[in-house]
């Protein structure tokens, strides 16, 4: 695939992808059509050699792989991990709001969003609903607005005269988003507007009654090639779809030989801790599946290598001193490899060698990020999968700008160029362990 088109691919994938339940679908249709098959956790399995499946659970974490023809004893497992969510707005279970003449939406801060820049955005909103199918049944259903219907306005500077040095947003009283006028304070209840409105676009969900929902406000705004020769791509949820896509499309392109996984996580950005967060049971639980004897799975694990893919930050022109001076990463110099001594990224010698010997091979520039001193460090699923299956790990992603803003920025180069390494990766047939002398 060229790289204009993996970018428009990329591009087209996190524009119908607003939330981990849309991306998961997403990723379902494309593995699908590649010819892998859908195993149900409730069911039991038959897994074939040369086989391609996937799974997920809760709709918004997903796992695929390829069981290799060669033993895994032998090959071990080959993992790239990577995330579904991305920090947002998400509407409370009881919204409603009447202020003034407006009706208006609490919502809650979904992991640590950048909270300006929600304002004065054309917003939808999307996610998840239940509901009643009127003969007693429960069913679910993936909505999608799709069109500007709530917007977070900015108070004006002349009320806030100090707002260019000290506005400060409150996240209980300051964002809940305005939805419509609403004069006479008719709308009592949230489902009942969300159902008839929902209905206008879905047939199934006429004359029913919305149960519960999860549902998240996203930017309407169309992901976009930015900057003047188009070196850059502007789009919500770069962090971490980006990363997904890459992994999906080297994993599509793999060749099969040796078993290889793409595990995407829904949770990264409030910690990992649920059923299908990385810090929860749905690795460990396939793989306990896939090598049923504990001794067997303990030595294919000590074979294999997790590449725990999330995007970097780059140096920002305006902002150097908030970079170490020896690791400024540049957009569309390539990947990023994350390194943290208190481990916030899993990193180590061994793993970064490896990574470097796959760009080295597939002719991809690497560089290299170490928080400075003085300054906290993110983490994200790496540490987390090491942690709880004992899988040698290593953090990498593409350098990007406005990290958790509701619009990020990364180069037009390096998600391609990554998913090229990650190809490698998953083709390559070296050992995973380095031997010691
Ligand atoms: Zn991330």
């Amino acid at each position: 695939m060229s790289r204009q088109h993996f970018n428009q691919q990329l591009l087209d994938f996190i524009g119908t992808s607003p939330t981990p339940f849309h991306a998961v679908k997403n990723l379902r249709t494309a593995l699908d059509k590649a010819g892998f098959k859908y195993l149900a956790e409730e069911n039991s399995w038959q897994v074939q050699p040369g086989g391609r499946y996937y799974i997920t659970r809760n709709g918004s974490s997903i796992i695929a792989f390829v069981a290799g023809r060669k033993p895994a004893e032998d090959t071990g497992i080959r993992m790239v991990g990577a995330h579904t969510d991305s920090p947002c707005l998400k509407v409370k279970p009881q919204p409603e709001l009447h202020r003034q003449n407006y009706f208006q939406l609490g919502v809650e801060v979904y992991g640590g969003a950048l909270l300006n820049p929600w304002f004065d955005r054309d917003l939808s909103i999307a996610g998840r609903v239940i509901f009643d199918d009127g003969e007693g049944q429960l069913r679910q259903l993936l909505v999608d607005m799709q069109r500007p219907v709530a917007v977070i306005p900015s108070l004006a500077i002349h009320l806030d005269r100090d707002a260019n040095n000290e506005r400060k947003v409150n996240p209980q009283t300051d964002i809940p988003p305005l939805l419509f006028l609403d004069r006479d304070k008719n709308t009592k209840d949230f489902r009942q507007l969300l159902s008839a409105e929902l209905a206008k676009d879905e047939p199934s969900l006429s004359g029913k009654t919305i149960i519960d929902y999860e549902l998240y406000l996203y930017d309407c705004q169309a992901p976009a090639r930015t900057g003047l020769y188009g070196e850059f791509i502007s789009s919500a949820r770069l962090d971490n779809l980006l990363s997904c896509f890459a992994g999906l499309q080297a994993l599509l392109e793999s060749e099969g030989q040796q078993t290889t996984m793409l595990i995407c996580n829904d949770h990264e950005e409030v910690g990992s801790v649920s059923a299908c967060g990385a810090n929860g049971s749905m690795l460990r639980s396939l793989l306990e599946r896939l090598f049923p004897q504990s001794e067997q799975l303990t030595r294919i694990i000590h074979r294999s290598l997790l590449i725990s893919a999330d995007n970097a930050h780059g140096i920002h022109p305006n902002f150097t001193d908030r970079h170490d001076g020896n690791h400024g990463p540049i957009l569309n110099d390539g990947p990023v490899l994350k390194v943290n001594a208190n481990q916030r990224y899993a990193t180590n010698s061994v793993t970064a060698a490896i990574f470097r010997q796959l760009c080295k091979r597939t002719g991809v520039p690497l560089q290299v990020f170490v928080n400075r001193t003085d300054l906290g460090c993110g983490s994200t699923i790496g540490p987390i999968t090491a942690a709880s299956i004992g899988i040698q790990t290593l953090d990498v992603g593409v350098p990007t700008f406005a990290m958790h803003s509701i619009r990020e920025m990364a180069g037009s180069e390096d998600a391609y160029n990554f998913c090229r390494v990650l190809n490698t990766f998953y083709n390559d047939t070296d050992s995973l362990v380095i031997q010691e002398i």
